[in-house]
């Protein structure tokens, strides 16, 4: 296993000394990923997020199958076609979103719930949508028995964000947009911020990170080229 280091060696697989320790080794990835930016700007991963990241239990979130390679720096399969996100794209998206104590967070594209959970750590409440129908059940029970009480999971379409707990001071959408959905645009609080893949449905998409102002204009940026899979539904 190339990723893991002679000391992960020592610990036995499967023990929870094991998990945290390919885990801080995860973390090594991603700081040293967010350091190699090529032509884009730099986005230091802040102590803040990399701490979550160390903390949250992914192996959790992973398919039996696949949970030895839990702690990669990479998308797995949760099953359904569907991917939980690669741990580096993880810390990125919450990080561009600035998350504090007392924000509400709307995420689309709930999958596994590991996102979810990340979020969780940073923000007060995190409402999240998923599409598909087992997904969302799976998610919502292994949320609840890790003893997050500040996430509800709701089946759904995403696209259309979630008008009863709206406006958020920030929105996640970790599914690929063919165009940016106006419901959850008009969904952002002013001061909020919202991260979304978009450029449809081939490989790869522009992460962009939009940004309302007390105005209510809204600012766009160009983060980094990335690779989800398709938001689907009506928006
Ligand atoms: N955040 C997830 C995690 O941590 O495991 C990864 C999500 S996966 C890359 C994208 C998810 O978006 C899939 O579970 C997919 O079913 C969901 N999805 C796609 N279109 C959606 C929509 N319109 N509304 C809600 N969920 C949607």
């Amino acid at each position: 296993m190339e990723f893991l280091k002679p000391q992960a060696a020592k610990t036995n697989p499967g023990s929870e000394d094991h998990y945290a320790l390919t885990r801080r080794h995860m973390v090594e990835e991603i700081v040293a990923m967010s350091r190699e930016t090529g032509a884009y700007k730099p986005r230091p991963i802040s102590a803040k997020v990399l701490s979550v990241m160390a903390k949250v239990p992914r192996h959790r979130f992973i398919q039996e199958g696949s949970v030895y390679s839990a702690y990669y720096n990479r998308p797995l399969p949760i099953g359904h076609g569907q991917t939980i996100s690669q741990p580096y794209i993880v810390a990125l998206m919450t990080e561009l979103l600035a998350l504090d104590k007392q924000d509400t967070v709307l995420e689309v594209g709930t999958g596994s719930g590991y996102q979810s959970a990340v979020l969780a750590e940073m923000a007060g409440k995190v409402y999240s949508v998923e599409i598909i129908e087992p997904l969302a059940v799976r998610a919502a029970k292994l949320l609840g028995d890790l003893g997050y009480a500040n996430i509800q999971v709701k089946l759904g379409d995403g696209s259309k964000g979630w008008p009863e707990y709206a406006p958020f001071d920030g929105i996640i959408v970790t599914a690929a947009a063919d165009h940016m959905p106006q419901p959850l645009v008009d969904q952002l609080k002013p001061g909020g911020r919202m991260v979304i893949p978009v450029g449809g449905w081939s490989y790869i998409q522009e992460l962009i990170l939009i940004t309302k102002d007390q105005d209510g204009m809204i600012h766009q940026e160009n983060v980094l080229p990335v690779s989800f899979v398709p938001l689907t539904g009506g928006y």
